[in-house]
């Protein structure tokens, strides 16, 4: 892949929830924004050695498509929606045969353009020192990328359930053994979003 299609496909997952669904999408990245807020509080002496150390080598000669998903652009996309065309300037900049400095520091020098609280996942749980006084932090903007991606999951399920012609076209028979399946994949959903 590269990190111009996964934006495509960020940006497509985005424009095709439903109403219900986007707000229900919203509220999971403004988990995660907390969840980063937090870990980020935990954090604070550790990111000392980050600012004042070695002025983030982990952002320099990397392949970044190997660090950013989709879903750090869904979540990016979804509460910062205007910085989409800066992403997409930056993106256009992707080498995608040799390791080099990220395409999303600023100026090519840095900082990161993406808010402290709105970074992709990997790069706001990656450390260089101890990390087990932040383990739960970490383990919490973890899951709340995990419930993200069900929650999408689950939407297309929904929307299989709801326009089963776009899936089954005439094959009713075939809709209606794939329902049941559908409807207890959802309630396992609902129970483990429950448990975060
Ligand atoms: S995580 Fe490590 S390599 Fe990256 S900025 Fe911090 S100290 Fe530097
Ligand atoms: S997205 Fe930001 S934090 Fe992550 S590697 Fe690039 S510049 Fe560094």
């Amino acid at each position: 892949m590269s990190l111009r299609y996964k934006y495509k496909l960020a940006q497509k997952i985005i424009s095709r929830q439903r109403p219900l669904d986007s707000k229900g999408l919203e509220r999971i990245c403004m988990e995660i924004r907390k969840a980063e807020d937090d870990l980020l509080t935990a954090s604070r002496d550790i990111i000392k050695k980050c600012i004042y150390g070695c002025e983030g080598i982990c952002c320099r000669n990397i392949h970044i498509d190997d660090i950013i998903t989709q879903w750090d652009f869904v979540f990016i996309l979804t509460l910062h929606n205007e910085m989409s065309d800066r992403i997409s300037k930056c993106i256009a900049n992707e080498n995608l045969l040799f390791a080099s400095d990220c395409v999303f520091l600023e100026n090519g020098q840095g900082p990161c353009i993406f808010p402290d609280n709105s970074r992709p996942q990997v790069c706001l749980t990656t450390f260089c020192g101890d990390e087990e006084p932040i383990r739960k932090e970490i383990f919490h903007v973890n899951s709340k990328f995990y419930k993200l991606q069900w929650f999408v999951l689950a939407a297309r399920l929904r929307a299989c359930i709801c326009f089963p012609g776009v899936f089954f076209g005439a094959n009713k028979g075939k809709y209606k053994a794939s329902r049941k399946l559908v409807q207890d994949l959802l309630e396992r959903f609902d129970q483990l979003w429950k448990m975060k």
